[in-house]
């Protein structure tokens, strides 16, 4: 048996019980689903309460979990993979090399070009103390060509 919460055309709200999912279609097809209440035949399924989504409560308690991995928690993971996607597409990637063409593009030794590529900590620390600007991506594993 499943149960649905179901709704009338007068917002009478009353649960349905059924044995199947395709019970429920074909009452409702034949218009043998009345409200209980009013009696309206034009019944609906409505998304259960612990469904529906509501516009964002004020409750930045249960917000509050910073950590690793957190600092997307606003954007959507499909969002984000597009974003990384597009940041794939439009620049050249010059692996371990990074923080050396970062350099050269910085002082103008080379053309100035978007790239993306690899560096460690210390690496990205002192590409900072040079106001170079560098973001740092969680790149998927398999766009980056390969592992470190
Ligand atoms: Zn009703």
């Amino acid at each position: 048996m499943i149960v649905f919460d179901l709704g009338c055309e007068n917002n009478h709200r009353f649960e349905g019980w059924f044995a199947s999912g395709q019970d429920f279609d074909e009452q409702i097809e034949h218009k043998l689903i009345t409200c209980p209440v009013c009696s309206n035949a034009n019944v609906v399924r409505l998304p259960h309460a612990s469904h529906i989504r509501t516009s964002p409560s004020p409750r930045p308690a249960s917000r509050a979990t910073p950590g690793a991995g957190q600092q997307y928690a606003n954007v959507g993971n499909e969002v984000f993979v597009k974003l990384v996607e597009h940041i794939i597409e439009n620049t050249e990637d010059v692996g371990p090399a990074f923080p050396e063409e970062a350099r050269k593009i910085h002082y103008r030794e080379t053309a100035e070009r978007r790239i993306r590529g690899t560096a460690s900590r210390e690496e990205v620390e002192e590409l900072v103390d040079e106001c170079i600007e560098v973001v740092a991506l969680p790149i998927p594993a398999y766009r980056t060509g390969k592992s470190h």
